[in-house]
């Protein structure tokens, strides 16, 4: 008889920590999952997926616009945000009964309280009891972090109340230029809010390719969102139902609502890491390994409390590692490059591999090939708006070591393009694919022309 309750003990249920735990299930592993909010964790329950919905609602505006161009008339389309809030709800509940169950079916035993370390195996529950395990999975992701406190940030919402307002606000203003901010000005701007986007930086989207983060502001601002950078929101006055929005540029701007979007910060406090021998990373996440073990030898960390690539599915690719690794006898550490990655925005923006500044910093030389045009859908709509496509090549292989794409459909374009991108493609294998015709992705297969090429100054 083994010494422990469990084999395994799991601390988080969203997505890395929800796949390692039926995965270590299915190899045999006696397993529990302690939650102490909603079974499915950020993705499910506060991120991908009713982000998600809310940008298929706020698209319809869009929609709505472009149909007069074909021939349509709408008499005054109406929007009520109750009824997309309450059917966003129920498809969520939905979905974390869905992770539940299968748990359940896998024979995992969920325990719904929040769990702390009491020694490296041991687990002390808020409810009361302690669990001895084996191993211990660390899966307790990260949380909106403000950054340094300014008055009146108590008038600040993040993205978990972004879900559940009231009401649409009028008048928002978004602090952030990453990929969260930019989601929600397009999901309030489309749905009829004035959005003002506030960003510290030169441009929005930091870490993206230049020109995707160029054509996407240029685009976002056609579509009425106001986008002020290079200033912070220094300080919220409340006054009566309004709000003032101090900027650091001293302008201030009026406003019924405002959201930061300025960055997440992993799950670490508080968890008695210091009890069980587990250690900080410089990024403030726990320090792991290629196969996610960390300083105590029988625990492991996967997801966004790693701060690694802070995205569902490498959460859930990790968390499969991890139970193939250590309860299925099969050593599997995770690949973290060519990670696909989308914002949701209008315009939406898909991206897999090197940036040109990051390939011309890595390559001894990058060919870049480009193409922007106006879409076929917008000839007839008449909108303003034009399609971004770009390869990043390199020069000496001919291997396609990055993919960007502004426009509709972008997502949807990379995630195919990203088996290329990892299988090796060149920039020949991507000229012997046929076009398929009439499409905006096909450009991706017909650009001939190079727009620039680079090739790196010798080091010193
Ligand atoms: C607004 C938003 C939009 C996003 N959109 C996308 C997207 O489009 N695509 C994408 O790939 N990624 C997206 N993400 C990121 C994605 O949600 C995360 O990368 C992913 O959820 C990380 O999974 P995880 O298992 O590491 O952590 P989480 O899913 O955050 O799960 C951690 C769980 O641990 C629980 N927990 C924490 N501490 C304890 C404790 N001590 N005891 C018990 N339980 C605990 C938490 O309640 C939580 O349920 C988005 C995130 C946000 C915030």
């Amino acid at each position: 008889m083994s010494d422990y309750d469990v084999d395994l003990f799991v601390i988080g249920g969203g997505s890395g920590g929800v796949r390692a735990a039926r995965i270590a299930a299915q190899h045999g592993a006696r397993v529990m999952v302690a939650e102490e909010y909603r079974m499915g964790g950020t993705c499910v329950i506060r991120g991908c997926v009713p982000k998600k919905l809310l940008v298929y609602a706020a698209r319809f505006r869009g929609e709505f616009e472009d149909a007069a161009g074909y021939g349509w008339t709408l008499s005054h389309p109406s929007f009520d945000w109750p009824t997309l809030i309450t059917n966003k709800d129920k498809e969520i509940a939905r979905l974390e009964a869905a992770y539940t169950a299968t748990l359940d079916r896998a024979g995992v035993k969920i325990v719904k309280t929040r769990a702390t370390f009491a020694d490296a195996h041991t687990v002390q529950l808020a409810s009361g009891e302690r669990v001895r395990a084996a191993h211990i999975l660390i899966s307790t992701g990260g949380h909106p972090s403000f950054g340094d406190p300014i008055p009146g940030i108590e008038h600040v919402i993040s993205s978990n109340e972004a879900f559940h307002l009231p009401a649409l606000p009028g008048r928002v203003v978004v602090q952030g230029g990453g990929y969260v901010a930019l989601e929600f000005a397009t999901i309030f701007a489309g749905l009829g809010s004035e959005v003002t986007v506030i960003y510290r930086g030169e441009n929005i989207l930091r870490g993206f390719d230049d020109d995707v983060r160029h054509h996407v502001r240029m685009d976002m601002e056609k579509r009425g969102v106001r986008v002020v950078t290079g200033c912070k929101v220094a300080a919220i006055e409340r006054g009566g139902a309004n709000l003032s929005v101090h900027l650091s540029s001293g302008y201030h701007i009026p406003a019924d609502c405002v959201m930061f979007a300025t960055g997440r910060a992993p799950n670490v406090s508080k968890l008695g890491l210091e009890q069980a021998g587990v250690q900080i990373a410089k990024n403030g996440g726990i320090a792991v390994d290629e196969y996610s073990r960390t300083s105590a030898q029988n625990i492991y960390a996967v997801g966004d409390v790693t701060n690694r690539v802070n995205l569902t599915p490498v959460a859930i690719r990790e968390g499969h590692a991890f139970a193939d690794t250590v309860f299925g006898g099969k050593p599997t550490a995770v690949d973290h490059t060519n990670v696909p990655t989308a914002v949701f925005s209008e315009p939406e923006v898909g991206a897999v591999g090197l940036t040109e500044t990051q390939a011309r910093e890595r390559l001894a030389q990058t060919d870049i090939y480009k193409a922007m045009f106006k879409p076929l859908k917008a000839t007839l709509s008449g909108r303003d708006t034009t399609v971004l496509l770009k390869l990043v090549v390199d020069g000496l292989s001919g291997r396609v070591v990055g993919c960007h794409v502004v426009g509709e459909g972008a997502a949807e374009m990379i995630q195919l393009a990203a088996v290329a991108v990892k299988m090796g493609a060149t920039k020949a294998d991507f000229d012997a694919t046929m076009a398929l015709h009439p499409t905006a992705a096909e450009e991706l297969v017909t650009m001939r022309t190079r727009s620039a090429s680079y090739t790196r100054a010798a080091a010193e």
